[in-house]
């Protein structure tokens, strides 16, 4: 393993994290995923990504990554960082997302009991809220700080401008701001328009979600749909809508490019998302341990030259 440093902070960070988002639910095989799980630390990948509201149902992902720490890593925390986030719908009435004080700080007591944790490493405010002082929300994640609950905090989904005053607010109050969340692929680019300069600027580190586009920028629908993937599952956040003629058309030609290069489709989509060193750790899902081993070998590629940099470049503009 490849471990980045965060921003400027003494935290590193493997290159590749694992989220729970998918496949870790109380509606998924535990065994499947503690064997993930436990492939992926063997593997020194050392991030593992959670949330209250992942599933499904909500809050079942953090359930079962608790018994899984219970039952393989009770002696490895020190060797974890472990990160949670709240923000998106938990609980019914006025307290159970968004941003306030009461959401964040009722959230993570519930996160640690369903994980069996006395702190996570990373605490993130999930969406920005339009509605609630950013100081506010900035305030309660530097109270969880400050109360041995979260030892980072973070931002997600946060645009350019929202980024740079939390990390102005965070500053003041002592508090840093870690790391920021944000989807990036190869097909979704919106962090190279400005949002990663003022990352750049603030010190702030990149955690990429869904790098592989949710399992576009893979082999997985290169002949079609098939019965065990996220398009044809349960999963709202992936529809077969998505897997258009024009987008497999385009995976096509990626692919024989990774293959030129000795990779495979999901392993080219993460060396470019790392490519260089702007993001200090691609977070994947997955849901095979196989997965995750294509994942880590990514690491051992040639760094891509300037003339594949603009192949990519025309197959994704094509
Ligand atoms: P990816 O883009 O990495 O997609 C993962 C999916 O791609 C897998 O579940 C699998 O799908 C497929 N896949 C992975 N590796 C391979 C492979 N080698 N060959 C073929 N298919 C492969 O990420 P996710 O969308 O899962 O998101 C990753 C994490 O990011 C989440 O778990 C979460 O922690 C975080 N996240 C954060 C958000 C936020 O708002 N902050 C929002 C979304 C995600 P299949 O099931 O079809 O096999």
């Amino acid at each position: 393993m490849k471990y980045n440093r965060t921003g400027r902070s003494g935290l590193l960070l493997p290159a590749i994290s694992l989220g729970l988002w998918h496949n870790f639910g109380g509606n998924d095989v535990f065994e499947n995923g503690r064997a993930m799980v436990r492939r992926a630390f063997d593997l020194g990948i050392t991030h593992f990504d959670l949330a209250n509201n992942y599933g499904p149902p909500a809050g079942s992902a953090e359930e079962s990554f608790g018994q899984i720490l219970k039952k393989d890593f009770t002696t490895y925390r020190d060797e974890l960082i472990i990160s949670s986030k709240a923000g998106y719908y938990m609980w019914p009435g006025p307290y159970g997302e968004w941003g306030s004080k009461k959401n964040l700080v009722a959230s993570l007591d519930q996160s640690l009991k369903r994980m069996g944790l006395d702190y996570v490493d990373i605490y993130y405010h999930h969406r920005p809220d339009p509605n609630t002082p950013l100081e506010e929300t900035m305030s309660a994640l530097d109270l969880l700080v400050r109360q041995g609950k979260a030892l980072y905090v973070g931002i997600s989904n946060y645009s350019a401008e929202q980024a740079r005053e939390a990390a102005q607010i965070l500053r003041r109050l002592g508090t840093p701001c870690l790391i920021h969340q944000p989807n990036y692929s190869m097909m979704s680019r919106w962090i190279e328009d400005g949002l990663q300069d003022v990352l750049a600027e603030e010190g702030i580190g990149t955690i990429a979600f869904s790098p592989l586009q949710k399992g576009i920028l893979t082999d997985r629908y290169l002949n079609g749909i098939t019965a065990d993937s996220r398009a044809a599952g349960p999963s709202v956040f992936l529809s077969e809508k998505e897997i258009t003629e024009e987008v497999i058309g385009k995976v096509r030609k990626l692919n024989e490019l990774a293959a030129a290069r000795g990779q495979k489709m999901s392993q080219l989509a993460l060396s470019w998302v790392l490519r260089g060193g702007k993001v200090t750790s691609a977070l994947i899902g997955a849901s095979k341990v196989s997965q995750i081993e294509d994942a880590v070998a990514s690491l051992n590629a040639p760094e891509l030259s300037a003339e594949e940099l603009e192949q990519i470049e025309k197959i994704l503009q094509g």
